[in-house]
């Protein structure tokens, strides 16, 4: 299929080519015709899957058509400056990338649009808002701030779109989201994604989304495709050295390290970068300037490595990310796909490659069940570990699924999976 055959209009189809995209990727083969006919929709995508796209160019299409033919059901036009569509996502990332890809896809439109998140000054936001904009991407803290100055009108959205529903959950924005939607005009267009459908999540869904289309591109809970998962077993206290030892072994760039924690992931980017690797940490208590900078900075290949929280990476969009390490395994095993998530993307094959000691046999039990596979581990010469690794037997009728594939190399054994 070809981006033609979906009813886009010509403004649209131009700024798609000079991305360089011809096909459409499954989300959006399936989300663009239910939402340019004005179809809530909920839709199961996990990033990397193009969902951002997915629903961005139905919405651009909606806000410009007027009468042009039997797909587009046009929004209405409003002679206010008050924004007709509203994306609310979980962090502020995720709040820039997804501007971003308006301002991209929306280049030949003449729409005009706003990222509105903390961190960041208020009033430059403010005078923005004032001027009037089309589509307001917000993360829920900062929009509840200009709600509560008055300073945003949201009595003319006609289209809410929930980005990564299930991070909202697990952030702990359900009620600040309950309560910007009381806010909304009743009648409204809702469009939902998530990576995962926990029960929370779909109970969000029952009571926003109305008669919703549903569409699935990844298995609930399905890693990214073509992403080769290995382990290396090591003690906690050798975990450093032997990343610094991959480092210069293989001349890694373009690396996104793990860590449970903001001490953890500054104190490991404190040692990467006293070791001559060029590194910047990502996480909650840095400063947005310094978050945008690091993220620029590890995108223009200036770093070899960007260590990370797992709430401050949620969202990261980085073509063709080479490599994730999780330095840590996290303790929520549905993290461990997000984390895999930022490297494989968009067809392109990735690894991750995990560190592993003897005090994190459980969360890797987890991640495998969660797989449903077992994942290949080695030992790297010179950094056996002096603990015992053995993984406790799995619970009586919850084996994992499948033997692990043959580990012919120490960490580029490829496990292909796919989901579709
Ligand atoms: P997302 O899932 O929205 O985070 O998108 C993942 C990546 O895929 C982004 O870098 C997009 O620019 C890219 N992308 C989106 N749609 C397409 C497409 N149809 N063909 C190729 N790449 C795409």
């Amino acid at each position: 299929m070809q981006f033609s055959e979906l009813g886009l209009s010509a403004e649209l189809l131009r700024a798609i080519g000079e991305q360089g995209y011809t096909t459409p990727t499954p989300v959006q083969q399936q989300a663009i015709p239910h939402i340019l006919a004005g179809r809530d929709l909920e839709a199961l995508a996990q990033t990397g899957t193009g969902k951002t796209a997915a629903f961005v160019l139905p919405i651009l299409q909606r806000l410009t058509a007027v009468h042009s033919g039997p797909t587009s059901s046009p929004l209405q036009k409003v002679t206010h400056t008050a924004p007709r569509v509203l994306v609310l996502v979980p962090t502020r990332e995720l709040a820039a990338q997804v501007l971003e890809s308006v301002r991209v896809y929306g280049a030949h439109t003449g729409l005009r649009s706003l990222a509105v998140f903390g961190g960041v000054g208020i009033n430059p936001q403010i005078q923005t808002l004032r001027r009037g904009i089309d589509i307001l991407v917000a993360t829920p803290g900062r929009l509840l701030d200009h709600l509560g100055q008055r300073t945003v009108d949201l009595s003319k959205v006609q289209t809410l779109v929930l980005d990564e529903a299930d991070r909202m959950f697990d952030m702990g924005f359900i009620r600040d989201i309950r309560r910007i939607i009381e806010r909304l005009p009743k009648q409204r267009q809702n469009l939902m994604f998530s990576a995962t459908f926990a029960a929370e999540v779909r109970e969000l869904a029952h009571t926003v989304l109305k008669d919703p289309a549903m569409v699935e591109v990844a298995r609930r809970n399905a890693p990214a495709e073509l992403v080769a998962h290995t382990v290396i077993k090591v003690d906690q206290d050798q975990k450093r050295d032997l990343l610094l030892h991959l480092f210069a072994a293989h001349g890694w760039h373009q690396v996104l390290v793990f860590c449970r924690t903001k001490h953890g992931s500054d104190a490991l980017a404190r040692k990467l970068e006293q070791s001559g690797v060029r590194t910047a940490a990502l996480h909650g208590n840095k400063s947005q300037n310094a978050r945008t900078r690091a993220l620029a900075d590890f995108k223009a290949g200036k770093l070899a490595a960007l260590v990370a929280t797992d709430i401050a990476a949620r969202g990261l969009d980085i073509d063709s990310l080479p490599r994730v390490v999780n330095f840590e395994l996290p303790n929520v095993p549905e993290d461990y796909i997000h984390r895999i998530g930022r490297t494989g993307r968009a067809g392109a094959s990735g690894e991750a490659l995990s560190l592993v000691s003897s005090d994190e046999r459980i969360q890797l039990r987890d991640i495998e069940r969660l797989l449903k596979r077992e994942i290949p581990a080695s030992v790297m010469p010179g950094f056996e570990p002096q603990h015992n690794h053995s993984v406790p037997r799995p619970a009586a009728g919850r084996p994992p699924a499948q033997k692990p594939a043959p580990a012919r190399l120490e960490f580029t054994c490829k496990t292909k999976i796919t989901n579709r």
